[in-house]
């Protein structure tokens, strides 16, 4: 097997080994790092077609990861993707109206973040033994909601880290806030801040960049380290699941091995779509990637204009994990079509003007979007045509992909990637199925949305309004310094 460096977007010299990528999140000068070729398989579709996910999954990461043995790999693997998630298929596909969806709620948060935050920690600390760091590992992370769950979940009761998530104390959904502050682990801690997200992304950032405290901390024993989306340890194991997809189409008789199929990713920050790029460029047959904006559709205009353009109107949709206008993981894309001088300037202009220029227009990714009326009708177009509940961000994927369809006449067989379960976005799915619903309270929703579905409401969120709160610590944002020395230090 061949072994894999990788490289930073912006500096082909900042080169690192698998876990000493994980461990570092970013390359020094701010770029991402990327593997410094696609690994090809050593197996055939066909000779991966009946393994179970785990299995898949070695195949797909120890091609990545060459800096881990067997043994590290199957051990992360094993813990990750175990009854965590409510079914043994990990990331079922299921036909309703006509396509294919993958749906990638089935682990502890019902959202597809738990795919990647359910091994980063088993891959961080297996990475921090093998460069022989001796000190506990910290994570620091500030959350609009959805990851400071699945980071909380991932890593409680690890060994060797602690969690410390910091949540807008006004700024989150009822559930999402129950979600955090019923968390258990003794190494979790769950704070609200009194001021917005940015408030608190800030102050977390001020902290990765303070020196002095480092230092200080580091003499204690402590290092700090992110779970953010960018690093490569969140990346490499979304890769699978994009096989794991199309070989379930294959047993359910919609496609032949070897046929291609079409890809439609409900997107943000781009790090999901981009797996399955990595998944295409090592062999798995997709023909094009629709790339599926909310009404924050700088990803759209992107794909088709050549411009990327962040200076405009943020708005606030249904579909939250969307809302977006600086997606990080672009970055690794232009690297790969345009190499890193080019995109050094790229993320300078981005910096300085807030725009760039680069035509991908002719390339295997295509965007889409839908608007706040498509992504509703299409919530209550699937239900009516199957009675399947959408969630939002699903549905705006839906909803681009009818688009593209209509437009382009492109029949491929197609698989909707499912990013979120509807339970954990009950009030704006049910009122987009019928109005009657948009005065009832959340927690009577839950119900409602179990009896109209016949999913059963998740055993994560059951219940959940009569949980101990275990963390009600509320700070003001100028002291989240001190509040983390204190924590560490008490
Ligand atoms: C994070 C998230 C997305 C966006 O995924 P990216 O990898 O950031 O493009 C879409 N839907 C849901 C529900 C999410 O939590």
């Amino acid at each position: 097997m061949k072994n894999i460096k990788y490289i930073g977007t912006r500096n082909k010299e900042s080169t690192a080994t698998a876990s000493e990528a994980i461990l570092k999140g970013i390359c020094e000068d701010g770029g991402l790092f990327i593997p410094e070729e696609f690994p090809v398989l050593d197996k055939s579709l066909e000779e991966l077609a009946d393994l179970s996910y785990q299995d898949l999954a070695y195949e797909i990461l120890k091609l990545y990861l060459t800096d881990f043995t067997e043994e590290e790999l199957r051990y992360c693997i094993n813990g990750a993707y175990d009854s965590k998630f409510d079914t043994p298929a990990i990331a079922p596909v299921v036909k309703k109206a006509d396509v294919s969806i993958l749906e990638l709620f089935h682990g502890r948060t019902i959202a597809f973040k738990d795919m990647a935050l359910s091994i980063l920690p088993y891959l961080m600390k297996t990475s921090a033994k093998k460069n022989g760091l001796d000190k506990e590992i910290v994570i620091l992370t500030a959350t609009s909601g959805d990851t400071g769950k699945a980071a909380l979940e991932g890593f409680a009761s690890v060994e060797g880290i602690q969690i410390i998530v910091f949540f807008p104390e006004d700024g989150v959904s009822p559930v999402q806030k129950l979600q955090m502050t019923t968390q258990e682990g003794a190494n979790t801690c769950v704070v609200g801040i009194k001021g917005n997200f940015d408030d608190a992304q800030s102050a977390v950032k001020t902290i990765f960049t303070d020196a002095a405290l480092g230092k200080e901390l580091s003499e204690k024993g402590f290092v700090f380290s992110s779970a953010n989306s960018i690093n490569i340890g969140r990346l490499v194991p979304q890769v699978v699941y994009y096989f794991q997809a199309y070989l379930q189409m294959v047993k359910m008789g919609e496609i032949k091995l070897g046929e291609e199929i079409n890809v439609t990713v409900p997107t943000g920050n781009f790090g999901n779509i981009l797996a399955g790029y990595f998944a295409k460029k090592m062999g798995l047959p997709v023909k094009t990637f629709i790339c599926a904006s909310n009404e924050n559709k700088v990803l759209y205009d992107f794909f088709t204009t050549g411009v990327y353009n962040k200076n405009r109107d943020f708005n606030v949709t249904t579909s939250p994990s969307m809302d977006i206008l600086i997606s990080s993981n672009l970055e690794r894309l232009l690297c790969i079509a345009s190499g890193q001088e080019k995109t050094k300037t790229l993320m300078e202009s981005l910096n300085k003007e807030g725009k760039y220029e680069l035509d991908l227009t002719g390339g295997d990714i295509k965007g889409e979007y839908a608007t706040e009326e498509e992504t509703a009708a299409a919530i209550k177009d699937m239900f009516e045509k199957s009675g399947y509940v959408l969630d939002t961000h699903t549905a705006v994927a839906y909803a681009a992909y009818e688009k593209y369809k209509a437009q382009t006449g492109d029949e491929t067989p197609a698989v909707i990637v499912s990013t979120a379960s509807p339970y954990k976005f009950t009030k704006d799915v049910l009122c987009s199925i019928d109005e009657k619903y948009a005065d009832v309270d959340f927690f009577s929703l839950m119900n409602e949305l179990e009896k109209i579905s016949g999913v059963e409401i998740p055993a994560p969120i059951r219940g959940i309004e009569s949980r101990a709160i275990l963390h009600k610590t509320v700070i003001e944002r100028d002291v989240i310094k001190e509040f983390v020395k204190d924590h560490l230090t008490k």
